[in-house]
């Protein structure tokens, strides 16, 4: 493991969006699991898909930050668990949680879900997934079951989940031009000050 700093000061409101530019900058170069792609290639990847689905700004933030999880040592004082990169989503979900609205978070826990329901629900999907992808599908459970599926159409989110799911899938093109983490500052901002207006 590397680069955990797990005295620095937990983020608040005015300093998470640099928190987490911060993650990219130094964490990014990481490899993606096996892919083609860097982990913040990888997330960028995910984040221009949305946008050229003409897709919410919370999708488009949902897609970057999917996979945060994988860096949650980076967050302090969680669990030792956490810090592998098993149960990513949840733990993605859980450092963004106090800062995003829930069609977020919600999008980033269920995104390995979605992959599980996808195979489970549509017909050809598994057929596109990568090498790796098939691999941690079988270590995340394989697809659904019926009542699984069940459980995950009942999430008011789980439609914007399968599509954030699609983008991480397809946000693996080596040399793909994206824009950077930067260019996303202020909608990630503009977002975490709406939610902490609404929280008052
Ligand atoms: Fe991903």
């Amino acid at each position: 493991m590397t680069g955990a700093t797990p005295d620095r000061a937990a983020p608040t409101r005015e300093t998470i969006v640099a928190f987490l530019a911060d993650i990219f900058e130094r964490r990014g170069a990481e490899s993606y699991l096996g892919e083609d792609v860097t982990m913040a290639e990888h997330m960028l990847q995910g984040a221009a898909l949305a946008e050229q689905a003409g897709a919410a700004d919370a999708l488009v933030a949902a897609a970057l930050l999917h996979d945060i999880g994988h860096f949650t040592s980076e967050f302090g004082a969680y669990s030792p668990e956490d810090t592998k990169d098993k149960h990513h989503d949840a733990a993605g979900a859980r450092v963004l949680e106090p800062f995003f609205p829930p069609v977020i978070t919600d999008c980033v826990r269920l995104h390995v879900a979605a992959k599980r329901y996808l195979c489970a629900t549509d017909p050809g999907y598994f057929d596109q997934l990568s090498q790796a992808s098939v691999h941690t599908l079988s270590l995340q459970g394989g697809p659904m079951s019926e009542a699984e599926v069940a459980a995950f159409e009942a999430n008011p989110f789980h439609e914007v989940a399968v599509r954030v799911r699609k983008w991480d899938d397809q946000g693996k093109v080596a040399g793909m031009k994206t824009k950077a983490f930067s260019d996303y500052a202020e909608l990630l901002q503009k977002i975490v000050d709406a939610q902490a207006e609404a929280a008052k």
